[in-house]
């Protein structure tokens, strides 16, 4: 079996390339590093099963070669990161949209299975807990610039959707749900690695907003092992699966156990959004998906609780900063 994962040296791609490689699976990633980074991919270099192009989903001949040698793509290239969307709203809807449309098109002329890295994002505003897959998206307006990419995520799952529909395409869409784990970068504002470099740097732990609003965090061993179950699950095509946990925590919360759980004497500050972002930027109050629909198919169970993933995410960045 061979597989493409675009965005293979990101944080999930990464990981997911490492469990294929595990069982013998030949991999081929691309990657432009853009937000992936060599590093995470340095230990699997030497693996001859393993083949890394350095380039953009956009070069359409390169990606034509690559999908045509590999059965199933994992199609994770994207913008991604709350920062980088607000600071780059044309790269991200043009990276989210038109990425996803070249992966689209070249597969379904070969009818290779694609799953499509989809986010809890699309469910915008919606106070519809928990998040169904077939529950209304609640987008806020166009001049906010966050929800450029709650849409341009959402304007690929209607694509992959059609692609099955109308050119019989094997697509697959998954709804990732705040996946942690080694390899995170706070940079682009994943906060449990900012929240835990903060408290290892001896930094005030920043919480945006008033620190109520709250996330269910997954394990990111868990959405891998989701992601190559559905691939592999012929029941799985043409459907949206949300992959996530249920363990609700609130950032205020969250803040305090990371200080407990790294010794810290950091202070905990409140930070307004306008500050920490841009001016009106709206944030979510609560994001906890419906995990009903996975469940049924694969028997998915969440592996590791919100303790069990701070301890890991600890460990990374003290191991990290002892490689410098
Ligand atoms: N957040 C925070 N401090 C930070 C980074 C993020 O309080 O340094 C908040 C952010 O406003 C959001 C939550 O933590 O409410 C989760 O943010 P993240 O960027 O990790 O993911 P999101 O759920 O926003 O996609």
């Amino acid at each position: 079996m061979r597989v493409l994962i675009t965005g293979g040296a990101g944080f999930i791609g990464s990981h997911l390339a490492e469990v294929f490689l595990e069982r013998g699976v030949e991999v081929y990633i691309i990657d432009d590093l853009s937000t992936g980074s060599v590093e995470n991919i340095e230990h699997l270099q030497a693996n001859p099963r393993f083949h890394y192009f350095f380039d953009t989903v956009m070069n359409r001949f390169l990606m034509a070669e690559l999908i045509d040698r590999t059965d199933c793509i994992f199609h994770l290239a994207a913008a991604v990161g709350v920062r980088l969307i607000v600071e780059s709203p044309v790269r991200t809807i043009e990276t989210n949209v038109k990425g996803t449309e070249i992966v689209l098109d070249l597969a379904s002329k070969k009818k290779k299975t694609v799953v499509i890295a989809s986010t809890s994002e699309v469910y915008g505003k919606s106070n519809a807990i928990p998040f169904c897959e077939d529950g209304d998206l609640v987008m806020g307006a166009t001049t906010k610039g966050r929800w450029s990419y709650a849409c341009s995520k959402a304007l690929d799952e209607f694509l992959a959707l059609a692609y099955w529909k109308e050119k019989q395409c094997p697509t697959i869409v998954v709804r990732l749900f705040n996946t942690v784990g080694p390899r995170q970068t706070g940079q682009y504002g994943m906060v449990i690695p900012r929240f835990v470099q903060q408290a290892l740097d001896g930094q005030p732990l920043t919480v945006f907003g008033t620190g109520q609003q709250s996330r269910c965090f997954t394990w990111v061993g868990d959405v891998v092992d989701a992601l190559v179950q559905l691939s592999q699950h012929s029941e799985a095509v043409g459907g949206i699966y949300n992959i996530g946990s249920t363990q609700e925590v609130s950032i205020h919360d969250l803040a305090q156990r990371v200080k407990v759980m790294t010794d810290s004497q950091s202070d905990i500050i409140l930070m307004p959004y306008d500050q920490a972002y841009e001016s009106g930027f709206e944030d979510m109050e609560r994001r906890v998906p419906s995990l009903r629909k996975i469940q049924k198919l694969i028997g998915y169970k969440p592996t590791r609780d919100l303790t069990g993933i701070i301890e890991e995410v600890i460990q990374y960045a003290k191991q990290k900063e002892l490689s410098f």
